[in-house]
């Protein structure tokens, strides 16, 4: 490690910045923002610059730069164009014990500026000890996805709560232990969605309450329908913060994978016909995972609330009274429609768009299907594989012509996705051939026409069809 990251504090301290040009400007704003005493000197400024500096009661030496400039300050910046001057202020600085910078000169430099995320009085610093800025700010970038923007206001609350809880918990290990339950827990994600009364109010309850304070909760999570990089942020930071992770066989391993390496990781995977553990019995085990005081995840492919069953589990956790959340995820639906080139609406072909079981709680395959006619409408059977025959019989004999085109898609958006198209007349005599893997998802309607034209660009695609 080449330079130490630590963090300033320079509210109304003296800082010298040499140089009136765009970099210079650049830094000025930086300096500014810190609450910096700001002193130019140069023999010309950019009207921004002099801007800030108006606006920040500043001061420029409209001047070329000599050591007597330094006599103040406290840190020095150089962000002039001629390297010279530059090391002039480098050389006179050290002499006298000054900290100093010169903007891109790693070598001239006593201290360095850290690329910063920064989320109010939150800040994240990043820095190469100036060997690759490019690498930096690539990891800047990758850092400013990661944190939500609302961290900020959650650096607010603790800051502000920080002496009611010191006051209440004295003994420092109980402290940590209720300050990371709060922050990663109800309270945390009450602030994060703009309810700090009443996260203050939780808080000051559970301060009252010690008993109480290491209540486990239950995260419902929308996993997406494979590609991992489909899940929400909320779903990634939730899942990370899992003591227990409940998952199936809709959800990726990569995704699983994202949970925390000590996390306990329950399978209760269900196929079709085969219920690995079943409904009543996943439910069961989330309320008594929660009531052991954990942080439980029940990760769930595609989105909770569309045949998840998501609605079942937290209907014993409500009744329990255990603390729960539901994080929505991209569905299949909407998932392989953008991964094949198939919009599920389009002003030509559909103005409405259906999501159908394609086979119910007892395995049969009914509907009232004279609601399906409609030329107008997308339909989407999801479990639909096994109930492929009846579908397409059915269509057909309550309106839908033979031509209507149909696509399988198999295993969205993963690397094995394929597409298989063919109509209700011959799509079972394809499939027959095809033999696709679970899981696949049927499309029914004029819009799967677009696939030949737009698939060609969705990712992920390999037109097998
Ligand atoms: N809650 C899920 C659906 C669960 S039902 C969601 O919102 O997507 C399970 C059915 O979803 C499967 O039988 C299949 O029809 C569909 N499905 C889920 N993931 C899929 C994928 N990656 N590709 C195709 N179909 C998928």
């Amino acid at each position: 490690m080449d330079f130490l990251p630590v963090s300033l504090r320079l509210s109304g301290t003296s800082v010298l910045l040499v140089g009136g040009g765009q970099v210079a400007t650049r830094k000025a704003r930086l300096l500014l923002k810190a609450g910096a005493r700001l002193t130019v000197v140069a023999p010309e400024i950019g009207s921004e610059l002099q801007q800030l500096l108006a606006d920040s009661d500043g001061v420029w030496h409209q001047a070329s730069y000599s050591s007597a400039a330094l006599e103040h300050a406290v840190l020095v910046v150089a962000a002039t164009p001629h390297s010279s001057v530059n090391q002039q202020v480098y050389r006179d600085a050290t002499q006298r014990r000054l900290q100093v910078n010169v903007v891109d000169s790693p070598d001239l430099c006593t201290f360095i500026f850290p690329a910063i995320v920064e989320r109010g009085p939150l800040t994240v610093a990043i820095s190469s000890g100036g060997n690759s800025p490019v690498l930096v700010r690539l990891l800047r970038r990758r850092i400013e996805a990661m944190v939500p923007a609302a961290y900020g206001n959650l650096a607010r609350f603790a800051g502000r709560l920080r002496d009611a809880v010191k006051a209440a918990i004295p003994g420092e290990t109980a402290r940590r232990l209720f300050w990371e339950g709060s922050v990663e827990g109800t309270v945390g994600e009450l602030v994060l969605a703009g309810r700090e009364e009443q996260a203050e109010a939780l808080l000051r309850t559970q301060l009252q309450d010690t008993g109480n304070l290491y209540r486990g909760e239950v995260y419902l999570l929308g996993a997406g329908p494979g590609d991992p990089d489909l899940m929400t942020f909320k779903a990634l930071r939730l899942l990370q913060s899992a003591d227990v992770v409940l998952y199936d066989r809709l959800v990726a391993t990569e995704i699983v994978d994202m949970a925390r390496r000590d996390a306990e990781r329950i399978y209760v995977g269900k196929a079709r016909s085969d219920h690995a553990v079943p409904q009543h019995e996943i439910n069961q085990l989330l309320v008594m995972l929660a009531r052991q005081g954990k942080r439980v995840v029940r990760l769930k492919g595609g989105d909770p609330f569309i045949f998840g069953r998501g609605g079942e589990e937290i209907d014993l956790l409500a009744e329990n009274g255990i603390p729960f959340q539901v994080i929505p995820g991209i569905t299949a639906a909407s998932a392989a429609a953008c991964y094949s080139g198939i919009p599920l609406t389009h002003r030509d072909y559909a103005r409405s768009v259906r999501f159908v079981a394609g086979h119910l709680k007892d395995g049969t395959v009914s509907h009232n299907w004279e609601d399906f006619q409609s030329e107008s409408e997308t339909l989407v059977f999801y479990m639909g594989l096994v109930g492929l025959p009846v579908i397409c019989e059915q269509l057909q004999r309550h309106g839908r012509s033979q031509d209507t085109p149909v696509a399988l898609v198999e295993r969205a958006t993963t690397a094995g996705q394929r597409v298989i198209t063919g109509t209700l007349g011959t799509m079972v005599d394809i499939v027959q051939r095809e033999q696709p893997r679970a899981p696949t998802l049927i499309i029914v309607g004029d819009v799967v026409r677009l696939h030949q034209k737009l698939a060609w660009f969705g990712a992920g695609d390999k037109r097998q069809a």
